[in-house]
């Protein structure tokens, strides 16, 4: 399988061509609803959720014109043009402490940041440019008439939506419910995701190894991926190469979960029934990506259960959650248009083997070169089985389809891992 040439590069003993990535993720999402039903929780316990409802403000914010700067309140038109301008200090204004009376003609009110501009000034002198002559303040020339004010509502205005449904709250979301006296959300409830591993040579902790035997790794950076996304977990342990076997761990998974992740066992060897029993028991939306790893790839529903048979090779399980589950889970907690990876160009340090054919993710650490370009260099060994190489990384190398070998020295396109769970 992995001994192909360029002209069939795709084929793999399953039937039909192999889908590009990017097509393989819009069919993906396509299918893909929000899940349905939700909580009322308070602002903090909310952290991570993906509102439901649109966040309409009741208030201004800020609720009242402030000062941005520590200095002295103004009518912008008592500036003198060009020159100085004295003004009679008649009280102060601060945060907290608004000044009680109205700012008239020769006067101003020292102000602190944040606090109520009082009535009849518009601007602000910082207190840097203005000398102090016992009540009288002498403002520097050069001031912009409205300068340093915050306006009521310049963040948000009442009436309008703060926050729309679908946002996922992260900190600053929760900074600006918290800036609008709002105590407690409407959220979507949390999807819940069922996963396990297939095959035979697979152990679990606590078990001694066997001739040909090797523990599960796939089981934790599925359980870490998915638990940093926030979504509720059900780890259904390794699962036998056996026809039963795998057509009741799918059973089980599709009543209690809204979407499903296995490894292993989606290729054609004789040991491998994922795709075959996804193909009995359920739908099959397409089982090959033009990807490097992760072909081949399983995805289809049980049930009403979304299905991702990831491969079985350790980097191919990470790499294709990435690309692929990560963005349709985010899409089923009801984020509508989860954002693509970002990505930036970088300098590669070293020479890449790459075949035309498939989009390669290969490992890499990108980091700033002393004159200042970004530059990258693979992790190691890339085969699709050594996750060190995914551990030693902050990057993904991504290589499009058409493209051949990589020169050192040449422009790639990198993913920092920042963009992922
Ligand atoms: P498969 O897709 O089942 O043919 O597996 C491909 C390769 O990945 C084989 O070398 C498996 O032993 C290995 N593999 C499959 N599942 C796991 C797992 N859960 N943890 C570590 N390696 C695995
Ligand atoms: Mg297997």
């Amino acid at each position: 399988m992995s001994s192909k040439t360029n002209a069939d590069c795709c084929a793999d003993g399953h039937e039909g061509p192999a889908l590009k990535l990017s097509e393989a993720l819009s069919r993906i999402l396509a299918e893909v609803q929000p899940v349905s039903g939700g909580d009322t929780l308070a602002v903090r316990s909310a952290l991570g959720r993906v509102l439901s409802a649109d966040v309409v403000s009741s208030i201004d914010v800020p609720s009242h014109t402030n000062s941005a700067m520590d200095g002295y309140a103004l009518a912008g038109s008592e500036l003198s043009a060009g020159g100085e301008t004295r003004l009679e200090v008649i009280g102060t204004s601060a945060a907290g402490r608004p000044f009680a009376g109205e700012v008239r003609s020769g006067q101003c009110v020292r102000i602190m940041t944040g606090a109520p501009m009082p009535p009849g000034a518009d601007t602000v002198a910082m207190q840097e440019n203005v000398v102090r002559d016992g009540d009288i303040a002498i403002v520097g020339p050069g001031q912009k008439v409205g300068q340093h004010v915050r306006q009521a509502g310049e963040d948000i205005a009442a009436g309008t939506i703060a926050l729309a449904a679908g946002t996922r709250l992260m900190p600053a979301e929760i900074g600006i419910l918290g800036s609008l006296g709002v105590g407690e959300v409407r959220v979507r409830r949390r999807p819940r995701v069922a996963f396990f591993s297939t095959g035979d040579e697979l152990r679990s902790v606590g078990e001694p190894l066997g001739e040909g035997q090797i523990y599960d790794s796939n089981r934790y950076t599925i359980f870490g991926m998915l638990s940093r996304l926030g979504v509720d977990v059900l780890d259904m342990g390794v699962i036998r190469d056996d026809r039963d076997a795998v057509e009741q761990a799918f059973a089980k998974a599709a009543a209690e979960a809204d979407a499903i992740v296995s490894s292993g066992g989606v290729s054609v060897g004789d040991a491998d029934y994922v795709a075959e029993t996804l193909e009995r028991t359920g739908t099959v939306g397409f089982w090959k990506v033009a990807m490097k790893p992760g072909r081949p790839l399983a995805f289809g529903r049980i049930g009403e259960a979304l299905f991702f048979g990831l491969p079985g090779n350790p980097n191919s399980v990470m790499v294709t959650f990435y690309q692929l589950v990560q963005p349709a889970l985010q899409a089923l907690a009801g984020i509508p248009n989860p954002e693509p990876p970002l990505t930036m160009p970088a300098i590669s340090a070293t020479a890449l083997h790459k075949k035309p054919g498939r989009r390669e993710f290969q490992r890499g650490v990108f980091s700033r070169s002393e004159d200042g370009r970004l530059v990258v260099r693979k992790t190691g060994h890339q085969g699709s089985g050594v996750l060190s190489s995914m551990a030693a990384a902050n990057c993904f190398i991504v290589l499009p389809e058409d493209s051949g070998p990589v020169a050192e020295g040449d422009e790639v396109t990198v993913q920092p891992f920042a963009a992922f769970v």
